[in-house]
């Protein structure tokens, strides 16, 4: 919360505004990033007088209160060889409060930030680890200047303009000084730096122009085989057919394959922040499972940094977020990034409706849809998110949810689309959405066009007449116990349960991890190492016998433990009229369970329903072959 006097700001924007020729001049030093320092040197323009500066609180993408104030460390501010005193504010502990003597016109700041996001080889620097600037002002009305300081060898990715010599295929480390912007733009303009570091033009034969940057942790993990670049090749060429217009500069996809499991990525204007395994490009399954990550990114730069809900579009990152219509940020962007990974290539309309059973069944399993609607995951995510996206991860995440509005948007917008297709006998759909919805001003650099549900509605109500606002009113809000599956079925499909995992699943499953495998059979989620309880679905049949998270398990139907003891265990239930009993353990006690369960294994796909529209299969042909592309 701002809670200044409007004379105090007055104070403020005053001292700024006269020294606003100078920009902030901020040096990031990476070169300590393997020990997991970053450092900041920032000079900036002052006038004598109270002076508050400030860090990131609120940062666009993770729409929380999420900045890394905590790890901010080392401060000093001097000012003509001096060291000046400082104080946080009592309640906003993002801001530092400190007086400029006399005759001052530049405050020097030393800081240091501790930070994880780092390995041997690869330096993510999102820049509110470092970035501090005076507080009470646009950030897109704050000049600064960067340079970035990076150990011997290593090569830089960014969508910040050089201008300091610096050829990104042959690097030299050292450092690297980049054109004067503002505050908001180099929020937006993170730096990827490693040791292992390849750079490929894509779509070259497109203007603006586009590049990836892969980092890893070995020469020969930045080197992407052919068949990959061909599919990130195309996805531009799809995102362009679906979307117009960019309103990028460049673009730049940053891409770390680091660790053994995960992934995740940020998405920014003119660049996103990637992360996938290691091994997560190194066969066509380990791509498929983490194809929808570079276009869910890449199509942010559409939905979400131009156009953005006015709730998310603040001025400052002091100024707190709304999340209301997240549904469409991110679960637009879920459903268009899943689908331009199918498009270009990544994975195949198969494993896409793989993906899209799991999604539908996760959620349907997901219990707390009893009480909370998709609308309230949105609203709370600010303060109430939990790592476990309510998919079997931590303690009864299923019946507490998380930011469901993704696999949720996923399904509602195929509904929108499907919905679109029907209605206009399928001579329309979502893109003609899409169409309306991007092109309301803004040029081809940067630009945020808020827009509030109003406006969502009236688009398509442009594509075609409806109750477009009863309908995601009823689909958003609604307390549904079961999910929103119309979309699958309009689009000709309908969500089974098999005994077999699907080809998506059993790719994820090795590269992920376990986590799901006995979700939709037993209603347990298991750790990594398949032993631990991590999750237990409410309602579901280990929720009926009285398990609970953190047991483990120690043995099945007279056999010790083991994963295909309980596979095996878990098939014979077919067949057995005893239930399967448990013997677990919880902290130093073991206990007993009866689990009254015959339905064998359960692993979710979809099914073609015959006689219906295949509106799934249009949906999934790619737009920049078949001509329908601008
Ligand atoms: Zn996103």
């Amino acid at each position: 919360m701002l809670k200044r006097s409007s004379a105090w700001l007055f104070v403020l924007i005053a001292t700024f505004v006269f020294g606003q020729k100078t920009p902030i001049q901020i040096t990031a030093d990476l070169t300590e990033a393997p020990r997991k320092l970053y450092h900041a040197e920032i000079d900036i323009p002052v006038t004598a007088g109270p002076l508050a500066l400030i860090t990131p609180k609120w940062i666009p993408g993770y729409h929380s209160p999420g900045g890394p104030v905590a790890d901010i460390t080392g401060v000093v501010f001097t000012a003509n060889g001096k060291t000046l005193p400082w104080r946080r504010d009592d309640v906003d502990l993002y801001e530092f409060h400190l007086t400029v003597p006399s005759g001052v016109s530049s405050v020097h700041a030393h800081l240091d930030c501790i930070t994880t996001n780092v390995t041997a080889s690869i330096a993510v620097l999102e820049w509110e680890r470092l970035m501090l600037y005076p507080a009470g002002i646009p950030v897109h009305d704050i000049p600064i200047q960067a340079s970035v300081i990076v150990p011997p060898g290593w090569g830089i990715g960014t969508s910040l303009t050089p201008i300091s010599a610096y050829d990104a295929q042959h690097p030299a480390g050292g450092t690297v000084h980049y054109a004067a912007t503002t505050v908001e733009m180099l929020e937006d303009s993170p730096i990827m730096a490693g040791a292992y570091f390849h750079e490929y033009a894509l779509a070259p034969e497109l203007t603006p122009k586009h590049y990836i940057d892969v980092f890893g942790d070995s020469a020969e993990v930045a080197d992407v085989r052919p068949t990959v670049l061909e599919h990130w090749n195309r996805l531009i060429h799809e995102a362009w057919a679906m979307y117009g217009a960019p309103h990028y500069r460049s673009y730049h996809f940053l891409l770390a394959l680091r660790g053994a499991m995960g992934g995740g990525g940020l998405e920014h204007h003119e660049s996103s922040d990637n992360s996938l395994p290691e091994r997560g490009l190194s066969t066509d399954n380990d791509e498929m499972v983490g194809s929808g990550l570079l276009p869910h990114e890449f199509t942010h730069s559409w939905n979400g940094k131009y156009r953005r809900p006015a709730g998310l579009a603040t001025p400052d990152y002091a100024t707190p977020m709304k999340g209301e219509l997240l549904w469409v940020y991110e679960g637009l962007t879920d459903y268009l990034g899943e689908l331009l990974a199918e498009r270009c290539g990544a994975t195949s309309a198969e494993h896409y409706r793989e993906a899209l059973a799991l999604d539908a069944a996760n959620m349907d399993n997901t219990t707390g849809r009893a009480w909370r609607s998709i609308g309230d995951t949105a609203i709370s995510i600010s303060g109430l998110a939990t790592s476990a996206f309510g998919r079997g991860g931590n303690a009864w995440a299923n019946w507490r949810r998380s930011a469901d509005y993704y696999p949720e948007g996923n399904l509602l917008w195929l509904d929108v689309d499907t919905t679109i297709r029907k209605l206009t006998n399928n001579s329309k759909n979502l893109r003609d959405f899409m169409v309306i919805y991007l092109n309301k001003g803004g040029g081809t650099t940067p630009t945020v066009v808020p827009y509030d549900l109003n406006e969502i509605v009236t688009d398509l109500n442009q594509v075609v007449k409806n109750d477009w606002a009863g309908f995601l009113n009823e689909r958003v809000n609604g307390i549904n116990r079961h999910v929103n599956v119309e979309g699958i079925g309009q689009g000709g499909y309908k969500l089974v349960y098999t005994d077999k995992p699907s080809e998506y699943l059993k790719a994820r499953m090795a590269q992920r991890g376990g986590g799901t495998d006995v979700w939709f059979s037993l209603g347990v989620a298991l750790d990594t190492d398949g032993t631990t309880i991590t999750d237990v679905r409410v309602g579901g049949p280990a929720d009926k016998a009285k398990i609970f998270p953190g047991e483990k398990i120690m043995a099945v139907n007279g056999r010790v433990y083991s994963k295909d003891a309980l596979h095996a265990a878990i098939r014979q239930s077919k067949t057995a009229s005893a239930p399967m009993h448990f013997i677990l353990q919880n902290d130093t006690m073991v206990t007993e369970a009866d689990v009254d369960y015959h339905d064998g294994e359960r692993y979710p796909t979809l099914e073609r329903v015959e006689g219906t529209p295949a509106y799934l299969d249009d949906i999934t042909k790619p737009l920049a072959q078949t001509g329908e592309a601008k």
